[in-house]
This record gives structure tokens, sequence and C-alpha cells, in this order.
């Protein structure tokens, strides 16, 4: 599977544009999830090479936050243009290293691509203001800057487009970043730094580093000249990251975990919405942050539902990316799966019926069975836990009311979606849930041109739409007297 990918797969890191070792020769391993076959070696690297990185960054800073927005819109251009040609080769070690099927990473790294594009259209429209002033002689201006030296962390789930809803804003606001990509998916991390190099973007500029989380995490949140951290992952690591960046007050993104409820009314298209919860719930095998991971189904349709929603799910192809018509890989790690397993153990404890599904694949590995568990209720661990699995769990309400007060009953706030014809119910439910993002009849709604982020524990800030970009700005309000009026 790797022959096609051998281009893109580097074994050191990018910092201040030259590929370097980790200082102690240190590496850690790679494998593919599906297989469990070793892929490569990649830098152990720890704040000393973070702390490097970041002075590379800032030295760079100094220089690109004078470039002309047309020079960096360029940049992007090219950028996207490489990402375009190198798709095939992008997603066949986006699959090796994650495990996706082959369609889902294409299907990423396009997302990548149009992430960046986005952006660099977004670059030509970071407007300033002009303010009515209170003083006849006086003029008043806000203009927009680039924040500094990004610190940029991110997961293995979407181990590509993750990075370019960092990377592409950053360079279109005119900051510099350093990356830190997830240990289970470094190699797609890494194809940045090579993308970025040939599409002539400055050195310093684009830094990616892999190795220890800990220390790299402590540099770049305590270091003074990182002035942003933006993060996606689990709430856990984001809180913890939160916390370290507050003595130095750094500006912070930060996209942690959902609790998805999906809630399928009386009066919705029955087959519209098991397609949406397919889509929602199965979508990386369940590993998304906006997966659906509660299912309420009421009760005038609920039995009907659960049937249809587990053929579906048994109809469902398991298997390596690359074999023909599979639409479900494997779990990341072996960890995953013992915790898709006590998931589905606590339910089955608690009085939840499997209806198909239930355990480990045959398959081995990474790999689990597509499960759907009926009569779910609220003490069961996926009440309030990400599953993060292939797991739907069936819910059954009687009223609106009990619903939505049952959907908003989690810390979470990302990713909700609701089935209904109702009108007045539509948007009754669209107000009453906390929810940053909002499905109405459509279960996978992620587009660039919309504002991703979550309420409440799940995160701060959006990334993506137009607001994607303010938060790689800085707002200066000027204050111009002496004019001689
Ligand atoms: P997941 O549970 O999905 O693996 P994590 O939040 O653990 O999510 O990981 C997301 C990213 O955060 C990864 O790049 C990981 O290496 C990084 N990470 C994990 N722990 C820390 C930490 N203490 N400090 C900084 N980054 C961390």
């Amino acid at each position: 599977m790797l022959e096609i990918a051998q281009e893109f797969k580097k074994e050191a890191n990018y910092i201040n544009g030259e590929w370097v070792k980790a200082d102690s020769g240190e590496t850690f391993e790679v494998h593919n999830p599906a297989t469990g076959e070793l892929l490569g070696s990649v830098p152990m690297c720890t704040n000393v090479e973070t702390s490097r990185a970041i002075d590379a960054a800032y030295t760079a800073f100094q220089t690109f936050r004078k470039t002309s927005v047309k020079e960096r819109t360029d940049m992007l251009r090219r950028l996207r243009r490489l990402i375009i040609d190198n798709q095939e080769s992008l997603a066949q070690l986006l699959a090796a290293e994650q495990g996706k099927p082959i369609a889902e990473a294409r299907g990423e790294v396009r997302m990548s691509a149009s992430y960046v594009m986005w952006f660099a259209e977004e670059a030509r429209r970071i407007y300033g203001e002009t303010i009515p002033s209170p003083w006849a002689e006086r003029r008043i201006m806000v203009t927009k800057e680039p924040v500094g030296v990004v610190g940029a962390i991110t997961p293995w789930n979407f181990p590509s487009s993750m990075l370019a809803r960092k990377i592409a804003p950053a360079i279109a606001a005119g900051c510099t970043v350093v990356c830190k990509p997830a240990e289970a998916t470094p190699y797609s991390g890494l194809a940045w730094g090579m993308m970025c190099e040939k599409a002539g973007i400055p050195a310093g500029v684009v830094n990616i580093l892999t190795g220890d989380p800990i220390t790299i995490g402590e540099e770049l949140t305590s270091n003074p000249n990182v002035h942003k951290i933006t993060f996606t992952g689990s709430t856990r690591v984001g809180k913890i990251l939160m916390a370290q960046s507050v003595p130095t007050v750094k500006k912070i993104s930060m996209e942690m975990g959902g609790n998805a409820p999906f809630i399928v009314f009386d009066d919705a298209d029955i087959d519209r919405a098991v397609e949406g919860a397919m889509a929602s719930k199965f979508r990386n095998s369940g590993q998304t942050c906006v997966c659906t991971n509660r299912l309420y189904v009421q009760s005038g349709v609920y039995d009907k539902f659960v049937e249809k929603l587990a053929a579906a799910t048994k109809a469902m192809k398991v298997g390596k990316s690359n074999e023909e018509g599979v639409v479900q890989g494997p779990l990341i790690n072996e960890a995953a799966v013992a915790k898709t397993e006590e998931f589905v153990q606590d339910a089955k404890d608690k009085g939840g019926k499997v209806v198909t599904g239930g355990k480990r694949h045959a398959l081995g590995h990474g790999f689990f069975e597509p499960t759907v568990i009926a009569d779910a209720n609220q003490d069961m661990m996926f009440s309030y836990d990400e599953i993060f699995g292939p797991v739907a769990p069936v819910y059954k309400f009687e009223t609106e009311e009990e619903v939505v007060a049952k959907a908003n009953d989690t810390d979470f706030g990302l990713a909700c979606y609701f089935y209904t014809q109702d009108l007045g119910r539509t948007f009754r439910v669209m107000e009453g849930l906390e929810y940053g993002l909002v499905g109405v009849n459509e279960g996978v709604i992620t587009a660039v041109e919309a504002p991703f982020g979550g309420f409440k524990q799940s995160g701060v800030g959006k990334e993506g739409g137009h607001q994607g970009i303010e938060d790689y700005l800085e707002e200066k309000y000027v204050c111009i007297g002496g004019l001689g009026f």
C-alpha cells in the first residue's frame, strides 16, 4: 500500500526550512492500525527542538508579517495546487497510518485543499474599520494584524484536515506556526512540511515537529514568543493546555470533545434519518468529535428506526482501507478497542440490548463490529462519555421538552442533529439545543464556509468560515490627532 505514498513519507522534522532529526537521535514507531505493520519511525523531539522551532518561527514572523496579501494568497494557491496534484499519494499515506477507507482519506485530502483555498480567499477580506470620531480634530481607525507565532497541536482522526484548518488561516493572516501532529499519524503532518517547502513558503513560517506531547506542549504553552495556542483533541488535554497558557496569557482556540445527540421525531422522514444516522455515527468508524454519540428516537417510530438502523449497520463492509467496498476501517489502537468493549459491556450490564455487532471483529487488530444497542438509558457510560467507536446507542423518548433536556444534559456542546418535518418544532428545538453545530435533517454538515466550534466544554473559538481567520488576528485601535482641522 505504501509504495505510492513513499514520496511523501518523511522521517525527519521540518524546522526553519530544514529536515532534522531529534538531538537525542531518538525516534518512535508508527504502525498501520489495520494490520499492525510497522510503517516506520519519526523523531522523538522534546522541548529542546520545540524551543528552536519557536525561535525560527519568531524570527520568520518579523519578515512574514510584512508580506503583502497577494504574496500570501499566491503561496496558499500554490499549496492548494500541490495538495490536489498529490491527492492520491497523500490519501494513501493517510489511510496507511490512520486506517480509514481510501475514499474517506481522499475526501479528507480534498477537504484540506478546500480549507487552503478558502483561507487564500479570506486573506483578501481582512477588513479593518473607520469609526466616527467623538472628537472633531481626530480620526479613529481599527486595523487588523497577525497575532504572531502560533502553536498548533492536532489529533490522529483527521491528520491532514485538522492541520489545514490551522496552517491555512495562520499563513493567510501573516502568522507563523509550530505544529505538533499526533503520535499515531505523524506522516500526514510531516507531509505538510514537504508541501510548504515545495510551495515556496519561507523557512520558519511553518514548522512541523513530532515527539513527546508533554514537553512539546509545555514549551509551546509557556514560551512567551508564542502568542496563540490552537488545539484539536480531547477535552482533558485541552484543559491542560488552557491552564498552561494562563501565565503567559495566550490567545486560545480549542476544538475539544463532543457528545452529539441525534434526535428523530415521530414526524421525521425515517429513511432519511437512518441514512443521516449512519453517516454521522459511523464516519471514520465513529472516531470524529462530531460523531453521533446518543440516538434519541420518539416512541412512535422507535422500533421501526432501530430495525432499519440495525439492518444498515449490519450491511456495512468492514476491512482494510484499500479493499473494494470497505466503509469501516479499524480503530486507531488497542486502547480504543478496549474502551469500546467497555462501553458495550457497561450498556449490557445496565439493561441495553445488543441488536447487531457488540464485539471485536474477526479481522483482529483495531477492528470492532459496527454495533447498535437498543433500550439505552441515561445511566449508561455513553450518556456522559464520548464513545469514539462504532457503537450506536438508541434511547426512547416521548416529548419534545424531555428530549431537548436530555440532549443538553452533558458538559459538551459541539454537534447535534435532529430530524423533523415540522417547521415550528425545527425552530423550537434548534434554539433549545446548546450546541455550536446543528444539523436539521442532515447528518454530515462540516463545510469550509461555515464556522466550526463548540459550546460549553467542547471548545473556544471557531475554525472555518469567515470567523476562522479572526482567531489569528489582533485588532488595533488607532487614534490620530493633530490633523490640522
Ligand atoms: P485523543 O484522545 O483523540 O488521542 P488527545 O487529546 O489525547 O486526543 O490528543 C490530541 C493531541 O494532543 C495529540 O497530538 C497528542 O499528542 C496531544 N497531547 C496529548 N497529551 C498532551 C499534553 N499533555 N500536552 C500537549 N499535547 C498533548
